[in-house]
């Protein structure tokens, strides 16, 4: 198992993203959601050029919650990512983003809450409403699967998993005072807002949008 330090020069970006997102916290949603979709969209595309021999099906996004973990999943069937994939794109190349972030509105006291998907922090929107956050993903490529936790501060952890099925799993350790994630109301009104124009289909209990 690898354990390392985020590659950041800022140690204080999860604060700074609560601070400036404080009244819009939902929108973590949006963006892994987003991300998802993305994943999704880039293997029908390898496919359709015959770079992705794989086997074209429906693919869906998935989102589930476990009431007893107190944890949120957002599951899809895309490209997912190798290891280095994740060092390369989670660890690193988001916080290049944060840094620009930073720079650009350390003096503001702003709560533009467009700022952050605009500056490659969309992934990181999670620890708004997670204490923990958890990637488990395999490839599409003939690679090990890869499992990344972090805590909410600038460690990580990333080993191998036995994930089997291709694409992405993020799972959200629910804060306890973000806790009205985990309602299925809650959860549903937000597909509603967000997921009208979005082009893979959500399933969420047992209802698929
Ligand atoms: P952006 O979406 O603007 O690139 P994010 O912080 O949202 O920034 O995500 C960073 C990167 O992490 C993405 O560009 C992508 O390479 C990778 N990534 C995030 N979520 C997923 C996912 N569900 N499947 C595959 N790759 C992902
Ligand atoms: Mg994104």
């Amino acid at each position: 198992m690898a354990t390392g330090n985020i590659n950041v020069s800022v140690e204080n970006i999860f604060p700074l993203i609560k601070k400036f997102l404080y009244s819009d916290h939902e929108i973590f949603l949006r963006e892994l959601i987003s991300n998802a979709t993305d994943a999704t969209l880039k293997l029908n595309h390898l496919i359709r050029i015959g770079e992705a021999k794989i086997e074209a099906k429906h693919p869906k996004i998935e989102i589930k919650i476990n009431k007893e973990d107190n944890t949120l999943h957002i599951i899809d069937e895309g490209v997912g990512m190798t290891k280095d994939e994740v060092e390369k794109y989670i660890n690193e190349i988001a916080f290049s983003g944060a840094e620009e972030f930073l720079e650009k509105y350390k003096d503001s006291d702003s709560k533009d809450t467009g700022i952050i998907g605009h500056f490659g922090l969309g992934f990181y929107s999670a620890f708004m409403v997670a204490n923990k956050v958890e990637i488990k993903t395999k490839s599409w490529k003939d690679e090990p699967a890869a499992h990344w936790t972090c805590e909410g501060t600038t460690k990580f952890s990333l080993e191998e998993s036995d994930k089997t099925d291709r694409g992405t799993e993020i799972i959200l350790h629910i804060n306890d005072d973000e806790k009205e994630f985990l309602e299925d109301q809650r959860i549903t009104e937000l597909l509603v807002k967000y997921n009208k124009f979005m082009p893979i289909s959500i399933k969420f209990g047992t209802k698929e949008k």
